[in-house]
């Protein structure tokens, strides 16, 4: 059965195929530009990496384009192959604690949510329905970036702002990266061969986000309402005085594009940037990452005692993934835990392994993120 797994932008559209249930990777790619000039888009098929320049005024005729390519690629005789077709969905508010079938009520609810995050909800949306209109006999599912966040407790995910915020206006922490937080974990215990674990999984990507996963569920995690919280990332402060004056416009723009990393550096929102200029003696970007260390320590060392302890910690995506040297940096600051890097295992890019010494207090692994796979095994069975 095929199952295409996909991430509708404004004006792109990603897309992975599986075979399912072997979870084969069958296709993948973007569109872009979409209703732009200069549109195109790229496809990984039978080995091979193809770009097209193409028009694509709309999302239905990337769709269109991608069944073509499906066919001429011989992945598919007749379009009614495709089983399922699962997308990703950035606000699910207090209404999803799950991925549920993209019916009416579920659509009009996400439009519902667009105040919580407007550009995505809705190029989500245009999505859906494009993909309705070309595959009628799919079943549509919808899997919410923060339904694995919805097991919190409200002392977890309340503000100590009135109230009344929260009954009028839904302001709350939702989280996010759901998603990877749930496949890192699952996967973890599949490797420690039990359920009832304490995890700390952490999501380090450009974005970042890190969860305390108690038996398979989220009891905490460090995005809030909106993805500028907790982490320091590329560009996004994560958690800060509120205070600060600025106008919500100038806030949005500062503490969302221009802080992070970037900020504190002034070089970059890349790590590997920073990790150059390290290297090169720039001064801020020794106190950038010195601060990104920390603040990702701070957050282990607080879902620890949040757990009551730790079965393992997990470092997964971009810079989880690949900066062997950040991996190191943050397992040495948690030696007090009993923590033990193994400087051998860690050196290592995006490959599943167990990263500490086998006498380490906890061990922590890197669990390479399969987003685009957890949306395909959710729309599956269902
Ligand atoms: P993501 O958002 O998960 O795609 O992560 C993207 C980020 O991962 C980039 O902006 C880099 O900061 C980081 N990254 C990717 N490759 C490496 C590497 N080899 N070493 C350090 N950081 C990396």
């Amino acid at each position: 059965m095929i199952i295409l797994s996909v991430n509708a932008g404004s004006s792109s559209l990603k897309f992975t195929g599986f075979e399912m249930p072997s979870e084969d990777v069958l296709i993948s790619g973007v569109f872009e530009r979409i209703g732009i000039d200069n549109s195109f888009y790229t496809i990984k098929v039978n080995g091979e990496k193809i770009k097209k320049e193409v028009e694509l005024p709309n999302h239905k005729v990337a769709f269109e384009i991608l069944i073509k390519e499906l066919m001429d690629n011989k992945i598919v005789e007749s379009l009614d192959e495709i089983k399922g077709v699962g997308h990703r969905i950035v606000q699910g508010g207090a209404y999803f604690d799950k991925t549920v079938i993209a019916d009416e009520d579920a659509v009009s609810k996400i439009d519902e949510l667009a105040s919580l995050a407007p550009l995505h909800n809705h190029a989500a949306i245009v999505g859906i329905n494009a993909a309705k209109e070309v595959m009628p006999n799919a079943v549509q599912t919808v899997v919410f970036d923060t339904a694995f966040h919805q097991t919190m407790a409200p002392c977890e995910y309340m503000y100590a702002v009135p109230y009344a915020w929260y009954k009028e206006y839904g302001i709350r922490k939702y989280g996010a990266h759901g998603t990877s937080h749930k496949y890192v974990s699952q996967r973890m215990n599949e490797i420690l061969g039990r359920n009832d674990t304490k995890l700390i999984t952490c999501h380090i990507g450009n974005g970042a986000s890190i969860s305390a996963v108690k038996d398979g569920k989220c009891v905490a995690t460090s995005m809030g309402l909106t993805p500028n919280a907790g982490l320091i990332m590329g560009s996004r402060c994560g958690d800060m005085d509120a205070t600060v004056g600025m106008t919500p416009k100038e806030m949005d723009i500062v503490l969302n594009k221009q802080s992070g990393l970037l900020g504190i550096s002034g070089v970059s929102s890349d790590s590997r940037d920073i990790e150059e200029g390290i290297k090169n003696g720039n001064e801020r970007c020794i106190l950038a990452q010195e601060m990104y260390v920390k603040r990702i320590v701070e957050y282990i060392a607080k879902y620890y005692v949040l757990l009551g302890g730790c079965d393992a910690i997990v470092f997964t995506a971009g810079v989880g993934e690949n900066s062997i040297s950040t991996r190191k940096e943050i397992l040495n600051k948690l030696a007090v835990l009993g923590i033990k890097v193994d400087e051998e295992a860690n050196n290592v890019r995006g490959e599943e392994r167990k990263i500490t010494t086998d006498d380490s207090a906890v061990p922590a692994y890197i669990i390479p993120t399969n987003e685009e796979l957890m949306i395909a095994k959710d729309t599956y069975s269902l």
